[in-house]
Formats: structure tokens, sequence, C-alpha cells
């Protein structure tokens, strides 16, 4: 078992675990944005977050909605920045999928996630969810 988040969940390696369940696990970044940075990862290895099935999906978002106060408490934070990096063009570092939850201060200089981008469209809007419509079926 090779996979980091794997071994973490696992009990392999050990991680300042915060909470854990049957189907999800959290515990602190080793390389904090900001104290209580903490990611949540499903137990199962999932690369993306297309390859987890609907009970996974709410497993984990469960845990990020249940995290998301005593993590922005603990710190005394005024909000979070919550947010997943799927897949490795985005700038996933590890496959086994992450839900970062950030702590956020007034004034603290990180952006909002619009400040990720810096390229507009180059499409309609109504061409796009055309498009989308089409590929959900
Ligand atoms: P991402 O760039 O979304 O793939 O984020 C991966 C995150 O995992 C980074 O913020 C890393 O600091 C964090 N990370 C890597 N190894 C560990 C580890 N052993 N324990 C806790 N966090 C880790
Ligand atoms: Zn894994």
């Amino acid at each position: 078992m090779s996979c980091i988040f794997c071994r973490i969940a696992g009990g392999e390696i050990p991680a300042e675990i915060v909470a854990k369940d049957e189907q999800t696990v959290a515990f602190l970044d080793i390389a904090p944005l900001a104290d209580g940075h903490t990611v949540i990862v499903p137990a199962r290895h999932v690369a993306t977050i297309e390859e987890m099935d609907a009970g996974e999906a709410h497993a984990l978002f469960r845990a990020v909605q249940r995290l998301a106060g005593p993590v922005r408490r603990a710190v005394g934070a005024a909000g979070n920045t919550i947010g997943i990096n799927d897949g490795a063009a985005t700038g996933q570092t590890i496959p086994h999928v992450h839900v970062h939850i950030v702590p956020r201060r007034e004034g603290d200089g990180a952006g909002s996630v619009h400040t990720i981008f810096r390229h507009g469209t180059r499409r309609p809007i109504a061409e796009v969810g055309k498009e989308i419509r089409k590929a959900l079926g």
C-alpha cells in the first residue's frame, strides 16, 4: 500500500487525526496553510471525485460539514475556505481524494476561490450549459 493517505487511514503511519468514522478520516495537514488546516479523506482509495460512489460522497461531505465549525472555532477563525484539487491538472499532488478545510481570518491576505483563475472564458454560458446537460444524459 504505497498511497500515503491510505496508510494514514489504515493507521500505518502517524497523523494528527481529529475525527474518524467508518468511511472517512480527518487529520491535520502536515504543511498547514493556516492553523487548523485539515484534510478529510475517504477511507477507501479513490483517486478523484468521479470515482466515488454515492455513499462515500455523502459520508465525505457530511464529515466536512460536521468538522467546519469545530475546526474554525478551535483556532478562532472567521470562516473556512473549503476546496478540492481534483485531478493532477488542478495541482492535486496525492491521488487519493481529499477535502481541504483552511480556516480564514479577515485580512489574512489570501484570496477567494476566484483568485485562482486569471483567464476569462472562451465560450458563451448558454452553449456550455447545453453541452453539460447533454453530457449528464
Ligand atoms: P493536494 O495538493 O490537494 O494534493 O494536497 C495534498 C496535501 O496533503 C498537501 O497540503 C500536503 O501538505 C498534505 N500532506 C502530504 N503528506 C501528508 C501527511 N503525511 N500528513 C498530512 N498531510 C499531508
Ligand atoms: Zn489511497
